[in-house]
C-alpha cells in the first residue's frame, strides 16, 4: 500500500510469540494511520473492562502516511493504550526519529500485549524481530539507557524508553526517545513498564512505496518552500514553544500557585528571552522538521543539560509550583525526564500537594517530613524522586491527582486540578470559556493540543458562553488531532500559519487517494467518537459530571491578573454542556445517539 510500511507487529509478552500480518487495507482507508490505526486497535483488541496494568490490556504505537517521508515535521507518531491514569482512552504523540525508522522497517503498528516474566527489550532490525534480556538497563534513568543501546548497536537506532517511574508503575509514566522527547501524557509509559518491557530499539532501511514520485516531490518542496518563507519561521526556531509564555503571563493563563491564578509576579524570568539568553545552548528538531523547535539548555548550576524546557513544562514546574529560576525549572524538567514521569502531571500533582501543605490539609507528618512551599526546588526535587520511586509521601503522588485528592479527602477535591482524571496541562482557564470546554471534553483529559482556543477567546469575547464558541472547539477537534493520524506536527500550521490545503496533495500523491480537508475532518469525527465510545464502555454510569473542569475556575476569582471575563455560574459551564452535546449530536450524559453514530459508519457501536 502507498504510504505504508505494510505490516501490523503483535509482540506477545507474555510467551514471546511474536507475529507480523499485513497492514489491513480496510484499515488505512476508515482510520488512515497513527492515532486513527490507535483508536481502532485498542476499541476492537482490548477486552471490556480490562485491569489498565494486566496483560489484556494493550500498548499500540502507530506512525502514519506521512511519517517517515520528505514533508515538513513528519516524525510523529501515536502511542494509545487504555490509561491507569483515567481508566479511559490515552493516546500520547511523540516526535523525535523513531517513527521514520519503524516506517523504513515496514511497521505501521506495533500491538504490544501480555507481560513479560522478566525485563525485555524489543529489537527490530528490519524483518530481524526479537526479545532481548533487558536486566542490564533495568533500574536506570532513560537517558543512561538510551545512550548505552546507541553506543552498542549504534547511532542509526532509534530508541524509545521508560525510566523508574514506568518500571515503579506511576500512573502518569512516559516514554523517552531521543533524549528530551517524549510521549507523556496518561501514562503509556505505565503500561510499558507493566508489561516489563524497558525499550523499543528500531532501525531500518525499506523504501516507502509513494504513488506518484514527481507530485510527491513537489507537494513536499512547496510544503518546505511555505514554511522557509513563513514570517513566524524566524522567531519560533528563537524561542520554540516558550514564544507564548510571557503572552499567557500577560493575560491571566499561565498557571501560578496551583492554577490559583494565570499570572506570575516573577514570571519574567521565566520568558522566552530570558531562558534563551540564560541557558539555551542550541537548537534541536525531530525527524524532517524546517523549524525546530526542540531547545537543549545547559543548567550551569547543577552541570547537567537537558532538551527543554518547553512551554508546558515551563508553566507546570515553574509557575504552577512557584518556581522562578529557570535553572531550577530546567533541573526539574531534566529529573522528570530522566526518571520517565511527565512533566505536566509532576506539577499539577505536586502544586495540588503544596496547596494542601499551606492549607493545613498535609502536615509534615505525611509528607515524610518535608516542608512543602511554592518557590522551594529543593523539597520539589525531593517530591519528584520520591514519586518515581513510589517511596513514602510519593507513593500517594504517583496515582495521580484525582485519586490522592479523594484519598486525602478534607476538600482537597476542589483545587486537584483535573478532568476525568489527567491533570489540566499549562493554560489557566479562569477566564477563557473556549479553552475551558476544550479541556472538559478533551478525549484524553484536560490536555490542550486536541483544541487551542485561548487566542479565539481574546478575540471573540472571553466570558462567552454561545454556540459559536462550541462550534470552533468541535472543529479543532476534529481536525487538529488529524496531524496525530497522518504522522506530521501541527506546528507548522499552528505557528507558521502553513495553508492546510498544501497537505492534500502531498497525501494524495503519497498514498494515491484523494482526501480533502472536509474528508479528514469526517475521519477525525469518526475517531472522536470511536474513543468516547471507549470511555463510555470502560466506565459504567460514565455522564455529564466526568466532563465537568475543576471547581476553581468558575466558583473563585484568580488571585491575581486578569478577573475580567471570568464565568462564575456553575448553570453556565452546564450550558457549554449542553450546546457541545447538542452540535456533537451526544444526548443530555454526553453519549453518542444511534444516528450519530450511523452516520460516522460506526453502526456497530449504538447502544
Ligand atoms: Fe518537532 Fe517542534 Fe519541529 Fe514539530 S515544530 S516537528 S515538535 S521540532
Amino acid at each position: 500500500m502507498n504510504g505504508y510500511g505494510g505490516s501490523i507487529l503483535r509482540v506477545n509478552l507474555s510467551n514471546g510469540q511474536l507475529t507480523r500480518f499485513p497492514t489491513p487495507p480496510e484499515l488505512a482507508i476508515n482510520f488512515i494511520g497513527g492515532r486513527g490505526f490507535g483508536a481502532y486497535l485498542l476499541f476492537k483488541e482490548v477486552t471490556k473492562f480490562a485491569d489498565p496494568l494486566g496483560p489484556e490490556n494493550k500498548l499500540i504505537l502507530s506512525p502514519g502516511p506521512l511519517s517517515g517521508l520528505m514533508i515538513p515535521g513528519a516524525g510523529k507518531m501515536d502511542f494509545t493504550t487504555k490509561s491507569p491514569l483515567t481508566g479511559g482512552y490515552a493516546s500520547s504523540s511523540l516526535g523525535g526519529m523513531l517513527t521514520a525508522e519503524l516506517k523504513y522497517a515496514g511497521i505501521d503498528s506495533i500491538i504490544l500485549e501480555g507481560i513479560s516474566p522478566n525485563p525485555v527489550y524489543l529489537f527490530i532490525d528490519n524483518d530481524l524481530v526479537e526479545l532481548r534480556d533487558a536486566s542490564e538497563y533495568w533500574g536506570k534513568g532513560t537517558i543512561t539507557v538510551e545512550s548505552s543501546i546507541k553506543d552498542k548497536f549504534g547511532e542509526e537506532f532509534q530508541v524509545a524508553v521508560i525510566g523508574p517511574g514506568g518500571e515503579n508503575l506511576v500512573s502518569f509514566a512516559s516514554i523517552n526517545h531521543d533524549y528530551g522527547r517524549q510521549a507523556g501524557r496518561g501514562g503509556v509509559g505505565t503500561v510499558m513498564g507493566s508489561k516489563k518491557l524497558k525499550a523499543i530499539v528500531v532501525h531500518g532501511s525499506k523504501a516507502i512505496p509513494v504513488a506518484d514520485s514527481e507530485g510527491y516531490r513537489k507537494a513536499g518542496k512547496e510544503l518546505f518552500k511555505a514554511c522557509k518563507d513563513a514570517d513566524g519561521l524566524v522567531p519560533w526556531q528563537r524561542y520554540g514553544t516558550t514564544i507564548v509564555t510571557s503572552w499567557c503571563d500577560e493575560v491571566g493563563a499561565l498557571p501560578t500557585r496551583n492554577f490559583s491564578s494565570g499570572h506570575f509576579d516573577e514570571g519574567k524570568s521565566l520568558y522566552g528571552p530570558v531562558m534563551r539568553e540564560k541557558i539555551v545552548i542550541t537548537d534541536k528538531g525531530c525527524f524532517g522538521c524546517p523549524s525546530p523547535c526542540g531547545k537543549y539548555s545547559r543548567m550551569k548550576k547543577y552541570k547537567t543539560n537537558v532538551e527543554g524546557p518547553e512551554y508546558e513544562t515551563i508553566g507546570m514546574l515553574g509557575s504552577n509550583l512557584g518556581i522562578s529560576d529557570i535553572e531550577d525549572v530546567a533541573e526539574a524538567n531534566r529529573l522528570c525526564d530522566d526518571l520517565g514521569i511527565d512533566t505536566i502531571s509532576t506539577g499539577g500533582v505536586i502544586g495540588w500537594a503544596i496547596e494542601c501543605f499551606q492549607k493545613g490539609i498535609l502536615t509534615s507528618t505525611d509528607t515524610d517530613g518535608l516542608g512543602l512551599r511554592f518557590g522551594d526546588s529543593d523539597s520539589i526535587f525531593k517530591l519528584i524522586h520520591k514519586i518515581a520511586f513510589q517511596e513514602g509521601f510519593g507513593k500517594l503522588l504517583a496515582g495521580g491527582v484525582k485519586k490522592a485528592a479523594e484519598a486525602v479527602g478534607k476538600g482537597s477535591e476542589k483545587f486537584a486540578i483535573h478532568v476525568k482524571g489527567m491533570e489540566q496541562s499549562a493554560y489557566a482557564t479562569h477566564n477563557a470559556t473556549a479553552m475551558l470546554l476544550a479541556y472538559m471534553t478533551c478525549d484524553v483529559g484536560a490536555h490542550h493540543n486536541r483544541s487551542w482556543a485561548i487566542t479565539y477567546d481574546l478575540q471573540v469575547g472571553r466570558e462567552l458562553v454561545v454556540p459559536e464558541k462550541v462550534a470552533r472547539i468541535i472543529w479543532l477537534q476534529n481536525f487538529r488531532p488529524m496531524f496525530d493520524v497522518l504522522g506530521s506536527c501541527r506546528l507548522q500550521w499552528v505557528e507558521l500559519s502553513i495553508d492546510r490545503d498544501l497537505y492534500v496533495p502531498a497525501l494524495e500523491a503519497i498514498t494515491g487517494i484523494h482526501r480533502s480537508w472536509e474528508d479528514l475532518e469526517k475521519t477525525g469525527d469518526r475517531i472522536w467518537n470511536l474513543t468516547r465510545m471507549f470511555w463510555i464502555r470502560e466506565n459504567p454510569g460514565f455522564n455529564r459530571d466526568w466532563d465537568l473542569p475543576s471547581p476553581r475556575f468558575y466558583s473563585e476569582p484568580p488571585l491575581d491578573g486578569p478577573t475580567e471575563g471570568q464565568i462564575t455560574k456553575f448553570e453556565d459551564v452546564q450550558k457549554l454542556l449542553d450546546m457541545y452535546y447538542e452540535q456533537r449530536g451526544w444526548d443530555k450524559n454526553g453519549i453518542p445517539t444511534s444516528s450519530t453514530l450511523i452516520k460516522l459508519d460506526l453502526a456497530e457501536l449504538a447502544i
